[in-house]
């Protein structure tokens, strides 16, 4: 009857090893199945393994941040009450990363906007972690206008179409000259037709109450240009060869009763301008508002001709910048 209590204890100890492998392969399979079912579980505790697989997945470059954080944030974009005004929750750490399968709200974010580009969603997830103050849409538009981007630095090559947007980001080619100029009076300065009309017909309404407008500065050759940013030593007041809108000879610099109008401040001149240029189909380019935008400093005095229509529709559609309203508006785009 009485075995060898070596044997007793190893029979017993084979059951205490099957006992606890059960066990652990039935814990395996719960935790897979609650991996597979419901992830979320997993992640505020103790699922370092998952929340890593995701940094790494998604980070390591510069800007990876923003990627993984708008690509893995749904609980902000889904339960946001308002896309419109929400932005990304930013401040998730790699937990969030491990719901990237179901990120689907995120999109809906910039999505929403007519002038929504879906190859660029990368640049707004990226521009919107580097800008955090600017809501969804001020983000597409901005990245749809190049304003991601360094002054300089790839500019499109532009050389026709109303309007034409002139900028950091938009420049003519070298030999560019408009195909028609005209003469403003007497001056010597020139422009095209249609901006020299509507000059006249804005100097006549100005003149009918009361102010005087004459014009400083037309349109310019790139040589001349060349000059005068030389002199100027660099970037500032004044544009780069083939950056300036007085190529187009659509851009003139008004005198006011002090000389360059209200560069020492508010005249009525000036003011006048600013309220009734739209009417005539000019906008006041560089505004106090949106230096941010132009990279230009506020210039009262200088006004671009892109016709009636466009003019006032920029005015009634509280577009801030010319910049604003093409990114808006890319049927009213560019000729390349
Ligand atoms: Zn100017």
């Amino acid at each position: 009857m009485k075995r060898p209590p070596g044997r007793r204890g190893r029979k017993r100890g084979g059951y205490i090893k099957l006992l606890t492998l059960t066990l652990l392969m039935a814990g395996f399979v719960y935790i897979v199945f609650i991996a597979l079912t419901q992830p979320e579980r997993l992640i505020p505790g103790d699922a370092p393994a998952f929340a890593e697989a995701g940094v790494q997945e998604a980070g390591g470059s510069e800007g990876g941040a923003a990627e993984t954080d708008a690509a893995g944030a749904p609980d902000g974009a889904v339960n946001a009450p308002e896309p419109g005004s929400g932005t990304p929750d930013l401040s998730g750490g790699g937990a969030d990363l491990f719901l990237e399968g179901e990120a689907v709200g995120v999109e809906n974010i910039f999505t929403q906007f007519a002038y929504y580009e879906p190859d660029k969603l990368r640049s707004y997830e990226n521009f919107q972690s580097r800008r955090s103050e600017l809501d969804a849409g001020e983000v597409v538009w901005m990245v749809n206008a190049g304003l991601d981007g360094a002054f300089y630095e790839n500019a499109e090559v532009v050389s026709g179409g109303n309007p034409l947007l002139i900028n950091p980001y938009h420049r003519l080619p070298e030999d560019f000259v408009p195909e028609e100029l005209a003469y403003i009076d007497e001056s010597g300065r020139q422009a095209t037709p249609e901006t020299v009309e509507a000059f006249y017909r804005l100097r006549d309404a100005a003149r009918g109450e009361g102010y005087d407008l004459a014009v400083q500065s037309a349109y310019r050759t790139l040589d001349y240009q060349r000059g005068l940013y030389e002199r100027e030593s660099g970037d500032g007041a004044v544009a780069r060869p083939a950056y300036s809108e007085h190529h187009t000879g659509r851009a003139l610099d008004l005198w006011g009763p002090d000389g360059l109008l209200d560069e020492s401040g508010p005249t009525p001149t000036g003011q006048w301008v600013a309220r009734h240029a739209h009417e005539f189909g000019f906008i006041v380019r560089y505004t106090a508002e949106n230096q941010a935008v132009t990279g230009y400093i506020y210039e009262p005095w200088h006004i671009t001709y892109v016709g009636t229509a466009i003019a006032g529709e920029m005015r009634s559609g509280g577009y801030g910048s010319l910049e604003e309203y093409v990114a808006k508006n890319p049927q009213a785009g560019l000729t390349q």
